[in-house]
């Protein structure tokens, strides 16, 4: 139900981008079904209610990258393209960002059918022709459909797609021979062998671009054309497919790093004891034998797997340790024990605790100062929701070497136990304790099973232990904070509403 409402709310916000949505439901339903249902938006909104939607995780990457260009030093643009007029024939996509546009004429190749015709038609093409392919990754290794929206290869060659994919020094040829682009290396990585890679990745023809009369002018549609594809599938992003650049003839040598050995130098680059850049970057360029004027690389290829920058990744990784620290420190730890959970110095971590973690909640207070302010602020805290007692206090607060320090802490800051649980401790709600007292009451008298309170008997059944009458009227306007005698209390909870 949450889910819906977010989605209405989201379509309304992005208007055009409920057609995407659709669109990309089509493609991913066309395995499925052979009719595409266009129209039937709840069965598919059934099927995909939990899966991510693909302008959000664009929204991600640009509400965390910044705006069209890959990096500040890149020359590969991405733009966020969504469709702003869509008729059965032709679309155009429009950047969100900056308003770029794309269209194209022929998007039948949305279809599985005409997919099928063309793929007949680009084996007996015009060699004139340019053959715009795409390779997709739709299905796991159990043969289970992958989460929205899979990933998206669109690429154009004069070659046919057949042979241009499949053919020698093809994709597949190269992901298991000797691979370059992130295609190869996912097809590598995912498909674990040719015969298994093949079943895996689908290769389909979306559309094939006629020979303009000229070579160039046939190339330059083409350019536009596969553009639009990887514009259409968001395939420059790494959760939609593995295309580095935006699309078009002239290709900028990009080389992604692999994954696995760039994810194994960075994880360990982390776990370095200093802090900041100066000794991980060095030995990530180490581990990956490459040097130093490389840098566009490696920076291009975090953004393009990890979708930050390198200077992100740096801040990144800053503040992930910030954030350790912070944990452990509100648990109650000390120094000592923090510094050997994440590998730094002590002195770091007192200097890191008093200028960055707490600058904005506790500036120019020294480290013992921030210890003492919060962990005071969190036991009144956790008594007030409860934890009333030092065990269960150690239970929140581990870093506490017993319940011993806890309440030597609490002698010294707060003034003693009994003070702390008379200021903290959640008062018990007397008013509504004896009303329910009163009603149950009431009940067993309709039934002949009981007659009226007594003052005796009520105060017993709030707690106390007295028999004499004056004694226990005493407690019933303690309790209840209250000046009324025993008739009018009596005749106030003996009505249907309190308040
Ligand atoms: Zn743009």
């Amino acid at each position: 139900m949450k889910k819906k409402r977010l989605w209405i709310q989201k379509s309304k916000e992005y208007g055009n981008l409920n057609v995407i949505y659709d669109i990309c439901d089509i493609i991913i339903n066309l395995d499925r079904k052979s009719d595409i249902i266009i129209n039937n938006r709840n069965l598919i909104h059934q099927e995909n209610e939990l899966l991510n939607k693909p302008w959000e995780i664009v929204d991600y990457y640009f509400d965390n990258i910044g705006f069209c260009r890959k990096s500040s030093d890149s020359s590969i643009i991405r733009h966020n393209y969504i469709p702003i007029k869509f008729l059965s024939n032709n679309m155009k996509l429009k950047c969100k960002y900056c308003g770029h546009e794309l269209t194209n004429n022929d998007i039948s190749g949305l279809y599985k059918a005409k997919r099928l015709q063309l793929w007949e038609v680009d084996q007996n093409k015009n060699p004139n022709d340019i053959t715009i392919y795409l390779i997709n990754w739709r299905k796991n290794q159990d043969d289970k459909y992958l989460k929205f929206p899979g990933l998206f290869y669109p690429g154009m060659t004069r070659k046919t797609a057949k042979e241009r994919v499949y053919g020698n020094g093809g994709h597949f040829y190269k992901a298991f021979s000797n691979p370059k682009t992130a295609i190869e290396y996912t097809i590598r990585k995912y498909g674990l062998n040719p015969k298994k890679a093949q079943k895996l990745f689908k290769v389909e023809v979306l559309q094939i671009v006629e020979d303009q009369g000229t070579q160039k002018a046939t190339q330059e549609l083409a350019n536009t054309i596969e553009s639009f594809w990887i514009g259409f599938f968001h395939s420059q992003f790494y959760e939609f497919g593995r295309n580095i650049e935006p699309g078009g003839s002239i290709v900028r040598k990009s080389i992604i790093l692999p994954f696995d050995s760039l994810d194994k130098a960075l994880h360990e680059a982390c776990m370095l004891p200093r802090i900041g850049a100066i000794s991980r970057k060095p030995y990530v360029y180490d581990k990956l034998g490459m040097r130093e004027t490389q840098n566009r690389i490696l920076d291009n290829s975090i953004e393009f797997w990890y979708g930050f920058t390198l200077a992100r990744f740096e801040n990144v990784i800053r503040f992930k340790r910030f954030n350790i620290i912070q944990n452990l420190f509100e648990l109650g730890y000390k120094t000592a024990y923090i510094s050997n959970e994440i590998n730094a110095d002590r002195h770091d971590i007192i200097r890191w605790i008093e200028e960055d973690i707490y600058i904005n909640k506790y500036l120019g207070l020294s480290y013992k100062e921030i210890r003492i302010a919060l962990l005071s602020d969190k036991i009144k805290k956790y008594v007030s929701e409860g934890q009333i007692t030092p065990e269960l206090l150690l239970n929140v607060l581990p870093g506490f070497k017993n319940s011993d320090a806890i309440k030597h802490f609490i002698r010294q800051r707060l003034g003693g136990w009994n003070n702390l649980i008379a200021n903290y401790a959640l008062k018990e709600d007397y008013w509504l304790k004896a009303k329910n007292l009163f009603k149950q009451r009431k009940n067993e008298i309709e039934l002949g099973r009981s007659s009226d309170y007594t003052a005796v008997e009520f105060a017993q059944a709030l707690g106390s232990n007295t028999i004499h009458t004056s004694a226990a009227i005493k407690f019933l306007k303690r309790k209840l904070d209250t000046d009324m005698n025993w008739l009018e209390i009596k005749s106030l909870l003996s009505k249907k509403k309190i308040d």
